[in-house]
């Protein structure tokens, strides 16, 4: 997961001063004393939470590519995550499972997670971000079929009361083998225990 150091960029001054501007065309006192530090807090949390952007998918994969004569299925599931929306940059958040069939190389287990953690920490919508960790798999390992199923509560939604409120949001996708239904099945069957 991604470490919590202190984000270093060279715009935080100036993110800061936009919020600043931001917490006034509020109508806020950004001068008061609960809200002299928030717009550093917000900048820095803003950096923390896009710093996906920085990270290369790819290389995290390739850096664990092992060769291995393993040919069945592969599942990662329940891996949780924590996105913005590019609409409304509110959060959205939920799970991610992936599963992949090796064509003579697999991956660290804790790599998959790592390739969603990076996708998730920028701006995203829901549908690209379950097409980008399918495609990145597929690229780096050239797997028999790689399908990656997201399910999403999305803020933007809750809070501001569109829809219902505990909906959620499931989208898929896939290549190679996962094209026949029975395979995707049994991929559904072993991930849905609820
Ligand atoms: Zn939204």
């Amino acid at each position: 997961m991604l470490e919590k150091e202190e984000v270093d960029s060279p715009h935080l001054e100036e993110m800061m001063n936009h919020y600043r501007g931001i917490i006034t065309l509020l109508g806020e006192d950004a001068e008061r004393e609960g809200l002299l530090k928030t717009p550093e807090r917000v900048a820095k949390a803003m950096l923390t939470l896009t710093k996906g952007y920085h990270m290369d998918p790819h290389e995290v994969l390739c850096s664990a590519k092992f060769k291995e004569e393993y040919s069945q299925m592969v599942i990662v599931k329940d891996i949780d995550f924590f996105s913005l929306c590019e609409h409304h940059m509110l959060p959205f958040y939920g799970k991610v499972h992936v599963a992949y069939i090796p064509n003579g190389y697999i991956t660290g287990l804790s790599k998959i997670a790592r390739v969603v953690d990076i996708f998730s920490h920028r701006l995203q919508v829901q549908e690209r971000m379950t097409l980008q960790i399918k495609e990145c798999i597929q690229q780096t390992l050239n797997p028999l079929g790689v399908m990656v199923v997201v399910e999403a509560k999305h803020m933007c939604m809750q809070m501001r009361g569109v829809e219902k409120q505990n909906a959620i949001t499931t989208t898929s996708d896939f290549t190679g083998a996962f094209n026949q239904a029975k395979t995707r099945e049994e991929f559904m069957n072993l991930i849905t225990y609820r």
